[in-house]
């Protein structure tokens, strides 16, 4: 599978399976989309090689990396240097979404009042268990 940028410059690929997918309720991943809840499927860097374009970062703390098109500004990836070893995709850039569906939510204490959640995942306070 793969990893794609709104306008196609970017093309990561992805030859390995996630270690975690879930939606994350964070404000900084609010900002970071536009959208009122991210999601997303961490993989280990070791599986991953760039096909074409470069990500440019926005570096919002020390140690938090922000990967987006240079080109178009999609956003595509979240590395922290908590998780040194990974690359967070943002989920709907993979070409595979369909088949990593998320199965929880995190910082879920930060989820805006409008937002219904009508699945059974588990939600967590905090990044959760499975980081
Ligand atoms: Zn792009
Ligand atoms: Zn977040």
């Amino acid at each position: 599978m793969h990893a794609e940028c709104f306008c196609g410059n970017v093309i990561i690929e992805i030859d390995g399976t996630p270690d975690w997918v879930s939606y994350c309720h964070c404000r900084s991943c609010r900002k970071a989309t536009g959208a009122p809840v991210a999601a997303y499927a961490s993989f280990k860097n070791n599986v991953l090689s760039t096909k074409s374009g470069a990500l440019k970062f926005y570096e919002s703390s020390p140690g938090t990396k922000w990967g987006s098109c240079s080109i178009c500004n999609s956003p595509v990836t979240y590395q922290s240097s908590k998780y040194p070893n990974d690359t967070h995709f943002h989920l709907i850039t993979i070409d595979a979404h369909e088949s990593l569906r998320p199965h929880s939510h995190v910082h879920f204490e930060e989820k805006v009042s409008w937002i219904d959640i009508a699945d059974d995942y588990p939600t967590y306070d905090g990044s959760g268990p499975d980081e």
